[in-house]
């Protein structure tokens, strides 16, 4: 079981002072954290490392689940879609069957605690059954360009909530209630972060079958259009002209995600038959795997062409991998360009970055550096904690002109 002291001499030591004094304050508040998966994407991932550790501290932190049918997980993922730009079919019957699931999952969900975060718009109508406490919509998706009509009716839940979160700035929208800005983080001893042994990556790269005869270039994630997997293959086209390398895709498809087969067949497709090509299809939890694809990777590609905040740049970059990402979403807060990694607008500048990276092994080392002392500093899962004991312990004193830590 995992304890703040073991963050001792990793975390900066502020963010670890700063925790032990909040919670101290916060230890008889309850709190509820309500999302649409327990398993596959960030924010699972970050609730299932947080939770315990807040256990530890001795506040009272429940995690719920709504759940939902194909159905409701194709109209939600829609409106994820459309939140983010995307133009997409929606009826009134829609928005009807999306509100009706989350009546559904009010009747069976305890909904008691002083503070409920619910993240995401999946289950953003559970506000309407709101009996007590303090409402915060964890919105973790950018959604300062959406669909203004569908932003019309996610912001009708929305705007009843005490307060909003966001992950970076430039993903909020302007609403009337209180907003606070928290990018999320990585935690450095989960399996899928800590230091592994070259034993241990080697066995990985022989059961996936990966000779590490030259260069790899590795995308780690979902298998969703946004992530652009068919443009990184492209690259590594682009690339291979020049550099002998090989391409590791690796992926998943979240349980809330039903396009996710679809986009692993055109993906397979579209590689063909190239033996430098490994698509690898990984079941959930696969976190030590993914650990170990990362750390023997000589450059870490996320060429989204749209993104949240991009949780496997992070752990790429800890892992003091040059990253080359793609400038969307939260990718930006976390690269530098040409400090902590590259920043690319298209395959051709991925390409480039690419070839780069691989030409210069010792300025790509002093890149891998700097991310990962960014990291360090900004992205752990430390201060992540300690900005949710603040907003909560800052909601809960609302009205009170001196907050005493
Ligand atoms: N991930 C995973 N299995 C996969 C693909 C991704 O466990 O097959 C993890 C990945 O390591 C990261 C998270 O899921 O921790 C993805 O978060 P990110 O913010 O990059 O993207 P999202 O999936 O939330 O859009």
């Amino acid at each position: 079981m995992i304890r703040l002291q073991d963050y001792t001499g990793i975390s900066p030591k502020t963010d670890l002072q700063l925790i032990y004094r909040l919670s101290a304050r916060l230890s008889r508040k309850r709190f509820l954290h309500i999302n649409s998966t327990k398993s596959g994407g960030g924010v699972a991932e970050i609730l299932n490392r947080m939770i315990p550790l807040l256990d530890g501290l001795g506040l009272v932190v429940r995690w719920e689940v709504i759940e939902g049918d194909q159905r409701f997980f194709t109209i939600t993922k829609k409106i994820h879609n459309s939140l983010q730009g995307l133009q997409e079919e929606f009826t009134d019957d829609m928005w009807a069957y999306h509100y009706a699931v989350n009546e559904k999952n009010a009747k069976t969900l305890d909904l008691n605690a002083d503070v409920i975060f619910v993240h995401d718009p999946q289950p953003v109508p559970l506000i309407r059954f709101r009996h007590s406490g303090l409402w915060i919509w964890r919105c973790h998706i950018d959604v300062s360009n959406p669909v203004e009509n569908v932003w019309e009716r996610v912001s009708a839940y929305a705007g009843k909530y005490d307060a909003a979160i966001f992950s970076v700035a430039k993903f909020a929208k302007q609403m009337s209630i209180d907003e606070f800005i928290i990018t999320p983080t990585i935690d450095p001893l989960s399996e899928k972060n800590k230091d592994l042994t070259e034993t241990e990556i080697t066995e990985v790269a022989d059961r996936f079958r990966i000779p590490r005869d030259k260069p790899i270039l590795l995308q780690v994630s979902r298998f969703d259009r946004f992530k652009d997997p068919n443009g990184v293959v492209r690259a590594y086209r682009m690339v291979k002209k020049y550099n002998d390398c090989r391409l590791v895709l690796a992926g998943s498809s979240a349980t809330d995600d039903p396009e996710g087969d679809a986009v692993i067949r055109e993906v397979k497709e579209f590689a063909g038959n190239d033996p430098d090509i490994h698509t690898l299809l990984l079941p959930a939890f696969s976190d030590k795997d993914i650990n170990a694809l990362q750390r023997m990777a000589t450059v870490v590609l996320q060429k989204s062409l749209k993104e949240g905040f991009g949780l496997t740049v992070t752990e790429a970059m800890w892992k003091g991998k040059p990253v080359i990402g793609g400038n969307v979403g939260g990718i930006p807060a976390q690269i530098i360009n040409g400090v902590t990694g590259f920043l690319v607008n298209s395959e051709e500048g991925a390409a480039f970055r690419i070839r780069q990276v691989l030409n210069d092994p010792d300025m790509a080392k002093g890149v891998g550096e700097n991310a990962k002392q960014y990291v360090r500093n900004h992205f752990l899962i430390t201060r992540q904690i300690r900005d949710y004991l603040f907003v909560w312990y800052a909601m809960l004193n609302k009205g009170s002109t001196v907050m005493e830590l």
